[in-house]
């Protein structure tokens, strides 16, 4: 199975990118292989040179606006629940104005999965700070660095009700298959924070390869040692990262319980009725 497409690649040689799409385009082939049609698959991206990856797989996809892949996959996952929605976001997008649409969607523990190409720099508008920028950052826009703490999105996801979270980097190949596969089959809310790096105007390879280490024996269901996990790095200072499964609960989707709903109200009928002219 061919998953390539004839469009042109644009992004910067040694582009973090290219691991999440290979790694992204081998788990779709294996998945294909198991059991699930890729004509069941819908890829959403945002604004940024993460969203040209929609234009690398051969597979549904939809570019939304910036902020804004959490509630169109939403919205594509209430239309068609039988559907697996997989959204790419940078972290400028995700994490900064797309922030309130992202708590929500892991608050609602709605069935869709979120990769974040978190390179922590504003790439195609050429290198300004993001929500995930360390203190003192100097770029473009902060040429004196950056005044304020960075956030760390996996606390803020974990504390809005998100059932699975994950991290991997754009050097560790095998860890993003895995964790993508994983996040892709969990029932609910999940979200992949891949530290991505942009070689243009951050190139972190050596500060993660220093820092980095998988997880070994992390209990991801227990809560309180996800937290421990997810607080050791702050996105800030210089401690170790954790990668792998931070977290992982079983809690009922948000679709699910539409789908069950609209069971109830018949909600195909309702919609043939009004348009026939027949509603109240
Ligand atoms: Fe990748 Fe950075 Fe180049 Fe964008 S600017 S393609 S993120 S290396």
């Amino acid at each position: 199975m061919n998953l390539g497409t004839s469009a042109q690649n644009t992004w910067c040689i040694g582009c973090g990118n290219f691991s999440i799409l290979g790694a992204i385009k081998a788990v779709l082939q294996s998945l294909a292989e198991e059991s699930l049609g890729l004509e069941n698959v819908v890829l959403v991206s945002g604004i940024g040179c993460h969203a040209k990856i929609v234009d690398y797989i051969n597979v549904n996809s939809f570019y939304s606006i910036h902020g804004r892949v959490a509630p169109a996959a939403e919205a594509i996952k209430l239309a068609k629940p039988g559907i697996k929605v997989i959204g790419f976001a940078g972290d400028g997008d995700a994490y900064g104005e797309g922030m309130e649409h992202l708590i929500f969607a892991a608050k609602r523990n709605i069935d869709i999965t979120m990769i974040i190409h978190n390179n922590r720099v504003y790439g195609l508008t050429t290198g300004q700070y993001t929500p995930t920028s360390p203190l003192g950052y100097r770029a473009r826009s902060t040429p004196f660095g950056t005044k304020e703490m960075p956030i760390n999105p996996l606390d803020v996801m974990l504390a809005s009700g998100a059932t699975f979270l994950g991290r991997g980097t754009s050097h560790g190949l095998e860890l993003l298959k895995k964790l993508f596969r994983e996040a892709i089959l969990h029932k609910g809310f999940s979200l992949v924070d891949v530290l991505q790096v942009c070689v243009t105007f951050d190139n972190l390879y050596e500060f993660y390869d220093k820092r980095v280490y998988e997880l070994q024996d992390h209990e991801p269901s227990d809560r309180q040692k996800a937290l421990i996990k997810i607080r050791e790095w702050d996105y800030n200072g210089d401690g170790r990262i954790p990668l792998g499964i931070l977290y992982k609960a079983e809690m009922p989707a948000f679709d699910e319980e539409c789908k069950m709903e609209n069971k109830i109200f018949d909600r195909d009928l309702k919609i043939r009725n009004y348009l026939r002219g027949n509603c109240l």
